[in-house]
């Protein structure tokens, strides 16, 4: 990470992120990275969480805290706000990508140019030890490495830290 893209990140927490949750023992574990820069992005957040607990599909085990930081490629837009969330699932790698795809519609996502402003943008980071290169999916997902956005919330998620300013 460059050292001046991370100093513009801040990470902070609301009462979701980071959280814990009870395991339903659903046979595969996934990482998934959420974005967006438009509109309550905090709330809408929330609001994907309860409606991956309502599915039934999948189950969020841990969420990291949330992470302000600017955006790269289209630079005139708002900062974006991204974090994680570990969830165990039912689905396979191919159904978890068109269920997640369909989310995001279901959450005004519209697809302009790329890296414009979006409402909720989520990605597969890692499927259990997976390693796929398919038409529609790469895992881990490429250049999760690289970003910001994955790797300070990961590191939290990792290392179980709330982040600074999140201890409770
Ligand atoms: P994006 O504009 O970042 O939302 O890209 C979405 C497209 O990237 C999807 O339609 C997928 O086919 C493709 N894609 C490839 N690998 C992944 C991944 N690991 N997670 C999410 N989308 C992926």
């Amino acid at each position: 990470m460059s050292l001046q893209r991370a100093e513009a990140s801040t990470l902070f927490c609301n009462r979701d992120f980071p959280r814990r949750f009870e395991s339903f023992g659903m046979p595969h574990r996934a990482l998934i990275g959420l974005g967006g820069n438009i509109g309550d992005v905090e709330k809408r957040f929330s609001r994907v969480l309860r409606y991956f607990v309502k599915s039934g599909l999948l189950n969020p085990l841990r969420t990291a805290p949330l992470l302000k930081n600017p955006p790269f490629g289209f630079t005139d837009q708002p900062d974006f706000i991204n974090s994680l969330i570990l969830i165990e699932t039912k689905l396979d790698p191919h159904g978890l990508l068109r269920y997640l795809l369909w989310v995001e519609r279901r959450f005004g996502r519209k697809r302009s140019f790329p890296n414009a402003p979006r409402t909720l943008d989520l990605d597969i980071i890692f499927f259990d030890n997976l390693q796929l290169n398919s038409r529609r999916l790469t895992l881990p997902h490429p250049h999760f490495a690289q970003r910001d956005s994955v790797m300070i919330p990961l590191r939290c998620l990792c290392a179980d830290d709330p982040g600074p300013q999140c201890s409770q």
